[in-house]
């Protein structure tokens, strides 16, 4: 299991720099006593790694950037396993409703991308793998000039009762990062 709020505050710690160099606030808010989840430490700290680094690439100087990490309620989960929620936002430009569909696709940038030189278009992809990999999705909402927010769901993790049979959960880091790159 990983707790999730290590490589949050690792991921925070890498950004703070540039975050300060922009003037935006970074804004972290992990429940307190939250579980472990399903996953691999690596890839969740380049899936965070990622998302931050977007969140700040595509904002303009002054906003803010939020980690949010909480526990599904009962009523969201309906009969599925208990999940965490992590979700990643900004204050930035925003990507517009026909791009949205087509971002987690290799080497796709949005329009927006006049505003900023660096990148391949392969983050999102890489993140899209990683998340896939651990049987959930990605999901996005934003709003051009004002932002979005991405999030995904982790299943929490339970040393007696595992949730997925072990081969459809890969968990080693050397083998999820080939199958994921
Ligand atoms: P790379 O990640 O390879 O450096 P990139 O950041 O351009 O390059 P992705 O991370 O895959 O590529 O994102 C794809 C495109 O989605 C971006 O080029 C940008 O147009 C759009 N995008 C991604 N995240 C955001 C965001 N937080 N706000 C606005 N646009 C975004
Ligand atoms: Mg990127």
């Amino acid at each position: 299991g990983v707790d999730i709020t290590q490589p949050v505050e690792q991921t925070l710690r890498t950004c703070q720099l540039n975050a300060r160099d922009q003037g935006i606030e970074m804004i972290q808010e992990i429940e307190a006593d939250l579980p472990a989840v399903w996953g691999n430490y690596d890839l969740m700290l380049q899936v965070l790694t990622n998302l931050l680094g977007n969140a700040l690439k595509f904002s303009p100087n002054g906003g803010k950037v939020a980690v949010r990490a909480y526990r599904l309620s009962t009523s969201e989960l309906e009969s599925a396993p208990d999940q965490v929620r992590i979700e990643v936002s900004d204050t930035g430009i925003g990507i517009a409703p026909e791009d949205q569909p087509a971002i987690f696709d290799r080497f796709y940038r949005a329009e927006n991308r006049v505003h900023t030189l660096e990148g391949t278009g392969l983050g999102l992809s890489i993140v899209n793998n990683i998340i896939d990999k651990h049987h959930s999705k990605m999901h996005l909402v934003s709003e051009v000039g004002v932002g979005t927010t991405f999030w995904f769901d982790l299943i929490v993790y339970q040393e007696e009762a595992i949730p997925l049979d072990e081969d459809s959960l890969i968990l080693d880091s050397a083998e999820l990062e080939a199958q994921v790159l």
